[in-house]
């Protein structure tokens, strides 16, 4: 099963991905993992990558293909492999493309986890954070059992920036900016799957999973 993963922030595109990587025995592959794994290794590839980085630059797309490439090829990707944060622009999808035809791979699917805006800015708001020892609270799935306090230390909860809404709709905004033209590359080879995971977790897993089989 090999499987790209598309979401928002807010989703809960995290707990998703680990129950198909149990479901399927296939490893999740985190681009941004595999890059710090690589400058930590001091692999050929990751030595080219710190030096982007040290001067400030970005990783170039090849380099981040390259891994992802010699990634594919290790013997955890036999059956598979959710693909999380990658591609994120039509280059990036293109460059895959190519180097899943040179492996002679095809991909199974691609799953779009859908909510509305609305709904990922009112869960993600309702966060709070304890200003002693940072615990995050959620109101309306965890709240602390007195309101306003910290269950560990007592200290006062508050509402980090990033959970601010607005700051939320425009993190909201660049991601629906920048993922729509890779979605539609995607749904050109028909291979999108959108799931409306609004519900419980529960209820999107087997959504997911009636969509896959
Ligand atoms: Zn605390």
């Amino acid at each position: 099963m090999r499987l790209i993963f598309i979401g928002p922030p807010g989703v809960g595109k995290g707990t998703q991905a680990k129950f198909l990587v149990e479901q399927f025995s296939i490893p999740q592959i985190s681009t941004g993992d595999m890059l710090r794994e690589h400058v930590r290794n001091q692999t050929e590839l990751g030595i080219e990558a710190k030096t982007c980085m040290d001067a400030g630059k970005l990783v170039p797309d090849s380099v981040i293909l390259e891994m992802i490439k010699s990634r594919f090829t290790e013997d955890d990707c036999q059956h598979g492999y959710i693909l999380d944060g990658f591609p994120r622009t039509i280059p990036q999808a293109e460059g895959l493309d190519f180097i899943l035809e040179g492996l002679n791979q095809k991909l199974d699917s691609v799953v779009v986890l859908e909510v509305a805006d609305s709904i990922i800015i009112h869960r993600l708001s309702s966060r709070r954070s304890c200003r002693g020892c940072g615990r995050v609270y959620n109101l309306l799935f965890d709240p602390p059992q007195t309101a306003g306090k910290c269950n560990e230390c007592n200290e006062e909860l508050y509402l980090r920036d990033d959970d601010n809404p607005d700051i939320i709709q425009q993190r909201l905004s660049v991601y629906h900016e920048q993922t729509a033209p890779v979605i539609e590359h995607y749904a050109q080879q028909n291979l999108t799957k959108s799931i409306e995971a609004a519900g419980s977790i529960e209820d999107i897993k087997s959504t997911v999973m009636a969509a896959l089989s």
